[in-house]
C-alpha cells in the first residue's frame, strides 16, 4: 500500500513525500479512505501508531475546498492536554506546507487576546482543549455552527480527566451533519456510550491493543527501600545504564517531580522537568530542551507526558510504580518506538506489589528483577547503607512506599494538564466576571443573536470524573496515622523553664 493509493490530494502527497514517509502505517491505511469519503471513523489506536497523520492528512485534502469565516472555524480537533494540542498543530504545519490554511490553537495558559485575534480572522483548523474551547464558546467569541469535521482524540484520556461532560456539550454545539473522527486507545463502557450517541454509522478501524507493550522494550524491576534510597537507586541506574542516550523519568505526583528534578540537578545531572504546575512557556521550554538533547533527563508526571511524540528515547525509568496499570503501558511506550530498542526500568518499594500485579496482569507477562534481588530479598538499609547516606527520611519528604493513590493525587491528575485558568494576569480575560448561573450557558446563539452575552469567569479545565470511576480510586486511599510525617513547628520549640525547681520537675517527668 502506498500513500498515492489512499486518494489524498496532490498537495498533501507532496508534503508527505517531503517528510520522508514512504508507506502508510496500518491506522493510516485503514482510516484515511473512510475519512476522505466523508464517513465517521472510530479509530482504536494508541499514540505512536501514526494516528495524528491518519486524521490530519484527509482533513487537509478536504479543506482544499471552501474558506473559513470570522469566528466560525471549519474543523475542530479536541485534545486532552496542551502538549498534545501543540503537537497536532506542528503536524498541521508540517503536512500543510502547501496549503494556505489558518490554524488556531485554543489552550489554557496562553493569552486570551492572541487566541481571540486568530479566531476572529477565521480559522480553517481549530485545535483545542475542551475547557478553553467552552470558555470561548460561552462568551460568544466563537461559533461552532460552521464545523464540518470534528476530531476527538485520546478519548479514553479525556474520560480519565473528567472531560466527558464537556465533550458531550461540545458535540451538541457542532452541527449534526458534521463528520466525526474519533480516536481512543481503549474502549471502556463510557467511551462506547459516547460513540453510540455521537457517531453516525462509523467505520471501525483498530490497530494493536492498548495493553500490549512493544517487544523492542526490555522491561525490568529494581527493588528499593524508598525515601532517599530510591533517589540513590535511580542515580546508580542512570550511571550504569548501557547504551544510554537519554531518559524520561516518571513520578506519580507533581511535587515529587519537582523534588526529584532538584535532587538530580544537585547531583550534577542535566535534567529538566515537566508537570502541570509549570506555566505553558516553561513546559514547552523543558520539552524542547529534552528533544534537542540539551538535557539528557526529563522528570515527568503522567498527564504532562501522555502521548508526547519524542523520538529516540533510550530509557524510561519509573521512579514510582504507576497506580494505574494503563499508565505503565503509556509510560514505557515513550521508548522502543518505530522498531528501535528501548529500556524500561521500574523502581519498586514495599506497598507497590498490588500495582505491580495489576500491571503484569494487564500486559500478560511477568517483569523480572534486574539484579535478581526481589523486594523480599532486599538487604537491610539498601543503597543508603552501602554508601552511607543514612536512608533516613528527610524532613518534608513523604513516605514513598505509601500503598495507594491519595485523594490529592487524583485531584492533581485532573488539574495537571491544564492547571486552573487565569493564574497570571495576561491569561485572564479582561472582562472576567463570576458566572451567571441563571443563563443557559451552553447556547452559542446568545452571542450570535446580538444579545450581549453574559461573560463567565475563566473556568477550570477539569471536571470531577463520574462517580463510578472515582469509587475504585477512593478505596485505595492510604490511611494517615496521627500527623503522618509532619511535626508542627511549635512542638519543636525548646521549652523555657522559670526556676530550678520547675526544671527539676520537668526532668523528672520527661
Ligand atoms: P503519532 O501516533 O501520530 O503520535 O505518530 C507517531 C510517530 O510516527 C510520529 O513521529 C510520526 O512522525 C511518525 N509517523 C507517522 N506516520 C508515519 C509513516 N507513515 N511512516 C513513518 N513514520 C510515521
Amino acid at each position: 500500500m502506498t500513500f498515492e493509493e489512499l486518494g489524498l490530494s496532490a498537495k498533501v502527497l507532496q508534503a508527505v513525500e517531503a517528510t520522508g514517509y514512504t508507506t502508510p502505517t496500518p491506522i493510516q491505511a485503514q482510516a484515511i479512505p473512510f475519512a476522505l469519503a466523508g464517513r465517521d471513523v472510530l479509530g482504536i489506536a494508541q499514540t505512536g501508531t501514526g494516528k495524528t497523520a491518519a486524521f490530519t492528512l484527509p482533513m487537509l485534502s478536504r479543506l482544499e475546498q471552501g474558506r473559513a469565516r470570522a469566528r466560525m472555524p471549519r474543523t475542530l480537533i479536541l485534545e486532552p492536554t496542551r502538549e498534545l494540542a501543540a503537537q497536532v498543530e506542528e503536524s498541521f504545519i508540517r503536512y500543510g506546507v502547501n496549503h494556505k490554511l489558518n490554524v488556531a490553537l485554543l489552550i489554557g495558559g496562553v493569552s486570551f487576546a492572541d487566541q481571540e485575534a486568530k479566531i476572529t480572522r477565521g480559522a480553517d483548523v481549530l485545535i483545542a482543549t475542551p475547557g478553553r474551547l467552552l470558555d470561548f464558546a460561552e462568551r460568544g467569541k466563537l461559533l461552532l455552527t460552521g464545523i464540518e469535521i470534528l476530531v476527538i482524540d485520546e478519548a479514553d484520556r479525556m474520560l480519565d480527566m473528567g472531560f466527558i461532560p464537556d465533550i458531550e456539550r461540545i458535540c451538541k454545539l457542532v452541527p449534526f451533519t458534521r463528520q466525526t473522527l474519533f480516536f481512543s486507545a481503549t474502549m471502556p463502557p463510557e467511551i462506547t456510550r459516547l460513540t453510540e450517541t455521537f457517531l453516525h454509522n462509523p467505520a471501525r478501524v483498530e490497530v494493536a491493543r492498548a495493553a500490549t507493550t512493544a517487544s523492542t522494550i526490555a522491561q525490568s524491576l529494581v527493588a528499593s527501600h524508598g525515601g532517599a534510597d530510591k533517589r540513590q537507586t535511580l542515580r546508580r541506574l542512570i550511571r550504569e545504564a548501557a547504551d544510554f542516550k537519554n531518559a524520561i523519568i516518571f513520578c506519580n505526583r507533581k511535587r515529587d517531580v519537582a523534588l526529584l528534578h532538584k535532587s538530580l540537578q544537585k547531583h550534577g545531572f542535566s535534567a529538566g522537568a515537566l508537570h502541570g504546575d509549570m506555566d505553558q512557556r516553561a513546559r514547552m521550554a523543558s520539552l524542547d530542551a529534552f528533544k534537542s538533547g540539551e538535557v539528557a533527563l526529563i522528570v515527568c508526571s503522567d498527564v504532562a507526558a501522555r502521548g508526547l511524540d519524542i523520538p529516540d528515547v533510550s530509557h524510561v525509568f519509573n521512579f514510582d510504580v504507576p497506580t494505574h496499570a494503563e499508565d505503565y503501558v503509556h509510560r514505557i511506550g515513550r521508548t522502543g518506538r518505530a522498531g528501535k530498542s528501548g529500556v524500561a526500568i521500574s523502581i519498586v518499594t514495599s506497598g507497590d506489589e498490588k500495582h505491580l500485579a495489576d500491571i503484569e496482569r494487564l500486559i500478560s507477562r511477568k517483569i523480572d528483577y534486574l539484579e535478581g534481588a526481589a523486594l523480599t530479598e532486599l538487604p537491610e538499609g539498601g543503597e543508603s547503607a552501602r554508601d552511607g547516606d543514612g536512608g533516613r527520611r528527610r524532613r518534608g519528604e513523604r513516605r514513598e512506599d505509601a500503598k495507594a493513590e491519595p485523594k490529592s493525587r487524583r485531584r492533581e491528575r485532573r488539574e495537571e494538564a491544564e492547571p486552573r485558568a487565569a493564574k497570571s494576569p495576561e491569561n485572564r480575560a479582561p472582562e472576567a466576571r463570576p458566572r451567571d448561573s441563571s443563563r443557559d450557558s451552553s447556547s452559542p446563539a446568545s452571542g450570535a443573536s446580538g444579545r450581549a452575552p453574559a461573560r463567565p469567569a475563566p473556568r477550570e479545565d477539569y471536571r470531577e470524573p463520574p462517580r463510578d470511576r472515582r469509587r475504585g480510586r477512593e478505596e485505595d486511599d492510604a490511611p494517615v496515622v496521627g500527623m503522618g510525617d509532619h511535626v508542627p513547628m511549635f512542638l519543636l520549640r525548646p521549652v523555657r523553664l522559670k526556676s530550678k525547681v520547675d526544671a527539676d520537675e520537668a526532668t523528672s517527668v520527661g
